[in-house]
């Protein structure tokens, strides 16, 4: 099943540090920041979006860790009224929080906009590009939760 054929946003340009995470999203791969200082003192230390600096320490010790994909839906609102004519309506927008901790802003798709419930499970899905690049959307993740990090 396509994802969708008119979700086609403005998307921003990667920049220094952005880079990076948009280099990963053309291998479909979901990637986070994160610190190897607080990994150390045994804290989860994991952020999204990129930043230069970690938000929980203010290390600049950061690296990329590929996130497990798996979610659940933390909030999310049902868009009747388009922003521009080209995009369909109704979508979904939602805020996703990763099974890691950090919350996308995304889109969830593959059901029906009023079918959706708070605390649904969710996994990431792909939304190509003209540019290569790739944006991260939400589906229903049938399968049962898998302990991806524990106590997060
Ligand atoms: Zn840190």
């Amino acid at each position: 099943m396509t994802v969708s054929e008119s979700f086609k946003p403005d998307v921003p340009a990667p920049d220094e540090i952005t880079g990076p995470w948009w280099d990963a999203t053309k291998e479909h791969r979901l990637v986070l920041q994160r610190c190897a200082r607080c990994v150390r003192e045994e804290r989860a230390g994991v952020q999204h979006p990129p930043r230069a600096l970690c938000v929980h320490c203010g290390s600049d010790e950061l690296e990329w860790a590929e996130s497990g994909g798996t979610g659940v839906v933390d909030s999310f609102t049902v868009v009747h009224r388009a922003p521009r004519p080209e995009l369909a309506v109704p979508y979904v927008i939602a805020r996703v929080r990763l099974d890691e901790g950090p919350v996308l802003l995304t889109r969830l798709q593959e059901r029906e906009p009023d079918a959706w419930s708070i605390d649904d499970r969710v996994r990431v899905a792909w939304v190509d590009l003209d540019d290569g690049r790739a944006l991260p959307v939400f589906v229903p993740d049938a399968a049962p939760a898998h302990e991806t990090e524990k106590g997060s």
